[in-house]
């Protein structure tokens, strides 16, 4: 099967009560990109992919439009295999995975749709039909961070993300406090992400002041020599987000036992292709992760649900997607939804998604 027609398409998506705040960041309304994959017998795939924001990655919105263009010229008219499309992809630009993660998921819903196969049946089979989301707070107050968590355990949410950093680590600490006098005993999961906002002085002491508190810190410090040097000296469990950009940095932060586990989002690995082989350097060992990303609407959810739902059930970490912070979906009728702290993999072929036709406006692209 070969690609006839590729088009690329920009979407804003508003933040729900916003800002969304982060320790670098702090975002209103994010752009999205998305890509629409026509195959030579006229069966379509979409795909997206949606940096939150310009800083939290090495990524932004203009950048995937641009890289995006780049690419497409050199795409049509080749096979729609995921395999071969990444070494086509890889022949026309290097790095920029968040881009073709686009056009990677693309592939797979147009294939989906062909066979009449769902993407997690392509990637494996599911291990569930419903998969366990987390929730994951802003930066905010201990008190107003305490009282989400009470409300998210209430609505039935297996794991909580409490986002701390770009304040005064004393703050950080309270908030953990906080929250763990609410969650303690209920059998909620707790993470703590700085998203590289702490030093590595900020997480030793977390982890000294916190010992009695069974969290894990997600992505504490801003580099692989941070995590380095911490690792030995802390009581808590350590897990990669940020600095895994890439299968080659996930085999050697897995093989040397750097990390207790990955926050792991699709589009930073390069798509769904590679996020499974993610999934299974991961169960090789033994190595629980999160399937995300960053932002974006109901491809991307549906993405991340169906590559969620192929992740065995002791190693899966949850799926985050930005469906509580975002308006409106996509797809009117089978658009990606939370309800009690778990998503149902959708039905149908593909993705299980379809946007509504005519909700992206005309391409910025066309080729
Ligand atoms: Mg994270």
């Amino acid at each position: 099967m070969k690609i006839k027609e590729i088009h690329i398409y920009s979407h804003d998506l508003p933040v729900k009560d916003g800002p969304y705040t982060m320790a670098n960041a702090e975002v209103w309304s994010l752009r999205t990109t998305l890509v629409r994959l026509v195959g030579e017998d006229g069966t379509e795939g979409w795909g997206e992919t949606c940096p939150v924001g310009p800083t939290y990655a090495e990524a932004h919105a203009g950048g995937a439009v641009a890289a995006l263009t780049e690419m497409a010229p050199g795409l049509v008219g080749t096979e729609v295999w995921p395999l071969s499309l990444q070494r086509r992809m890889n022949g026309l630009l290097n790095g920029h995975n968040y881009a073709k993660a686009a056009i990677d998921i693309a592939a797979h819903d147009l294939i989906g749709k062909k066979l009449g196969l769902s993407v997690a049946q392509l990637l494996g089979g599911a291990a569930v039909g419903k998969v366990p989301s987390y929730y994951a707070t802003s930066v905010g107050t201990p008190d107003d961070i305490a009282r989400i968590a009470r409300g998210k355990m209430e609505e039935g949410y297996p794991r909580l993300q409490v986002k701390v950093g770009g304040r005064p680590v004393e703050v950080d600490i309270a908030a953990i406090r906080k929250v763990w006098e609410v969650i303690k005993g209920s059998g909620m999961r707790l993470a703590v992400d700085a998203n590289r906002g702490w030093t590595t002085r900020d997480a030793l002491r977390v982890s000294r002041e916190c010992p009695d508190i069974p969290f894990i810190m997600e992505q504490p410090c801003n580099t692989i020599e941070d995590l380095q040097k911490i690792r030995p000296q802390v009581h808590h469990g350590i897990y990669m987000d940020e600095n895994g950009v890439d299968l080659n940095t996930v085999v050697t932060a897995a093989g040397t036992g750097l990390v207790d586990g990955f926050g792991m989002k699709v589009t930073r690995i390069g798509g769904l292709r590679n996020f499974a082989i993610f999934r299974d350097i991961c169960a090789a060992r033994n190595l629980p992760h999160t399937c995300d990303d960053a932002w974006g609407g109901d491809i991307l959810a549906a993405a991340c649900v169906q590559a969620g739902a192929t992740i065995s059930q002791k190693l899966c970490e949850g799926v985050w997607i930005a469906a509580p912070y975002i308006e409106g979906n996509y797809d009117s009728k089978n658009g990606i939804r939370i309800e009690g702290g778990h998503i149902a993999l959708p039905e149908g072929a593909g993705l299980g998604v379809t946007p509504d036709a005519g909700v992206f406006g005309e391409p910025v692209a066309s080729f």
